[in-house]
């Protein structure tokens, strides 16, 4: 009975460091113009998702600046277009945009970044995306972003 209990009991901290692995992530940019990862998924049993952005690179951000938006995919390219106008100095995002979810600051080489949000309002039937908006990035620095479980 004893090794039953701590059998579940192991098996209750395996699940629970399981979702908590599934409640962040770490997205790496570089001066190649990519993001280290193309696919985030987060569990829906997270409260919250924790997103690490980090530039690998050496360039600054006014060169190769990157952040990490998070959107409805429908929403992206509006958004990406919308934040070339609005240009560097608001982190090339319109302010206050209601249809971005979250996003990071624009940030250049050997710098990082993150945003924490909530996954209250995400469902898992619809599609998102996350990219890069620094004019012209979203061609190469986009991926998908699904609520799973
Ligand atoms: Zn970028």
């Amino acid at each position: 009975m004893l090794l039953r209990t701590l059998t579940l009991a192991a098996l209750a901290i395996f699940a629970q460091g399981a979702h908590a692995a599934d409640c962040e992530a770490t997205v790496d940019g570089t001066d190649m113009m990519t993001y280290s990862v193309q696919t985030l998924e987060a569990s829906r049993t997270c409260q919250q998702f924790t997103l690490h952005l980090t530039h690998s690179g050496n360039m600054p951000k006014s060169v190769m600046g990157h952040n990490w938006v998070l959107a409805k995919a429908s929403d992206a390219e509006a958004i990406d277009a919308d934040g070339g106008s609005a240009g560097f100095d608001q982190g090339y995002l319109k302010p206050k945009d209601p249809r971005v979810i979250a996003h990071t600051r624009l940030i250049g080489g050997g710098e990082t970044d993150s945003v924490t949000f909530s996954l209250a309002e995400l469902k898992s039937d619809e599609a998102y995306e996350f990219f890069c908006s620094f004019p012209g990035h979203r061609t190469l620095m986009k991926g998908v972003f699904k609520i799973v479980g």
